[in-house]
């Protein structure tokens, strides 16, 4: 190819074409197994819509796990990725970019941080609650050795997040993990005012854990981490990876409970679908915690990163996102309540679990990709639903009309197994 070819050359023509079942196959021979094996092969996609290797088009009601906020291949998203990216793509922490000082501006602004708030750039979730992690460890100059979080947390897959994260099997293979941490009952107020001492640095919460299957805690709850963490001196950290960034149909989930958090983690939606996480502190000695030299990284807060981020909080913000949110969330959440099988409806906004009155949830996730929609199963009874936060009323809509029937379904396999 000479360099006028290269220019024009788009990335599918880097790879051969395959069948969905050749591809996998292929996957199956180079990927590490950590995964499973893919659900589809994903080609293409456009708004809440996405396209497999044979041609099959899905309602994604996922949405990468939360994270496409604006759905995919959101045009003024990639218009603005695409020009950050053909005038400046990296500089390191030696320097600074005007789309990294302006996304700290409006993170601070969106989250309501009172002055002498700060911003760390990540790639990731699990990056963020590092970060996190290690500004917990510096209260008290380092003294104090307890961290408080909760059963059915999930806080990401690297050493430190692990360590606050509670599923067993994910955290018995690699013990010994950071210490300190103890796992107390979810949205028990006396357990945690137990829970939290003097020897407390931290305590971690999602305001709704998503990865246990969408369980909320309540405002009470969050005030109540707040008065025992101030009575401490413990910082309270809100992991707001997966439920921050409109997904709740508010910027932050925690806002509700009118709280000033000492930290908060923000990753999946950020970008837009662009990997980019970020830890904001709260107030000057909060964010004076980590100095000079103390903490780093070398792709966070890249230009192009933080531009993704920037174009898709100017994208919610000034489409409407966040009414569109509660709206379909609200309509959707009303539905699923109609549907006999389903015994609970949990969540806010397009974050959304439902219960179903037996153990159908994974044939489900089948069923439904049979019938054209991506959902997931946190649980054997669980399904979870982070579709984009532009999913329109025909699309939530479209899926409640197919969910008697993909039930039916999901629980005659069940059947045909026993
Ligand atoms: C997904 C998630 C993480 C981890 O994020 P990664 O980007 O996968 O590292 C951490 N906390 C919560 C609440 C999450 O949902």
């Amino acid at each position: 190819m000479n360099e006028a070819e290269l220019v024009e050359t788009p990335a599918e023509a880097l790879v051969s074409t395959s069948t969905g079942a050749d591809w996998l196959s292929r996957y199956s021979s180079s990927l590490m197994g950590v995964f499973g094996t893919p659900q589809r092969v994903l080609v293409r996609g456009a708004g809440a819509l996405v396209w497999d290797a044979d041609g099959k088009e899905y309602l994604d009601l996922l949405g990468g796990i939360a994270v496409n906020a604006l759905g995919h291949a959101h045009p003024f998203v990639t218009s603005v990725i695409s020009s950050q990216l053909a005038t400046l793509g990296h500089v390191s922490n030696f320097f600074t970019s005007p789309t990294q000082i302006a996304l700290a501006e409006k993170l601070l602004a969106i989250t309501n941080a009172p002055a002498g708030s700060k911003v760390f750039f990540a790639n990731s979730g699990t990056e963020a609650n590092e970060a996190a992690f290690k500004l917990a460890r510096r209260n008290s100059s380092g003294t104090r050795t307890k961290i408080v979080a909760l059963e059915g947390a999930f806080h990401g897959r690297t050493m430190g997040a692990l360590a606050l994260t509670a599923k067993e099997a994910y955290r018995a293979p690699f013990e010994p993990l950071p210490g300190g941490v103890v796992h107390i009952p979810f949205g028990d107020i006396e357990a945690l005012r137990a829970a939290v001492d003097e020897t407390t640095a931290a305590v971690f919460l999602e305001p709704i854990q998503g990865e246990a299957g969408v369980r909320p805690l309540s405002p009470e709850y969050l005030r109540a981490a707040r008065e025992a963490t101030n009575k401490a001196g413990a910082l309270l950290i809100l992991d707001e990876v997966q439920t921050g960034i409109g997904r709740t149909g508010k910027w932050l989930a925690s806002e509700d409970a009118g709280i000033v958090p000492d930290a908060v983690t923000l990753a999946k939606g950020l970008g837009g679908g662009f990997p980019v996480g970020a830890l904001v502190t709260f107030g000057e000695s909060t964010s004076s915690l980590l100095t000079a030299g103390q903490h780093g990284t070398t792709f966070g807060g890249n230009p192009v990163a933080t531009a993704a981020a920037l174009a898709t909080l100017h994208a919610i913000e000034s489409q409407g996102v966040l009414v569109n949110v509660r709206n379909v969330g609200a309509h959707l959440r009303a539905g699923l309540s109609d549907v006999d099988a389903v015994t609970e409806v949990r969540g806010e906004g397009l974050l959304i679990g439902f219960d179903l009155d037996a153990d159908i949830a994974s044939a489900m996730v089948t069923a439904a990709l049979d019938a054209g929609f991506i959902i997931n199963s946190p649980g054997p009874r669980t399904i979870r639903l982070a579709p984009p936060l532009i999913l329109t009323t025909e699309q939530a809509d479209r899926f409640l009309d197919a969910l008697p029937g993909i039930i039916r379904a999901a629980a005659q396999t069940a059947k045909d197994a026993q």
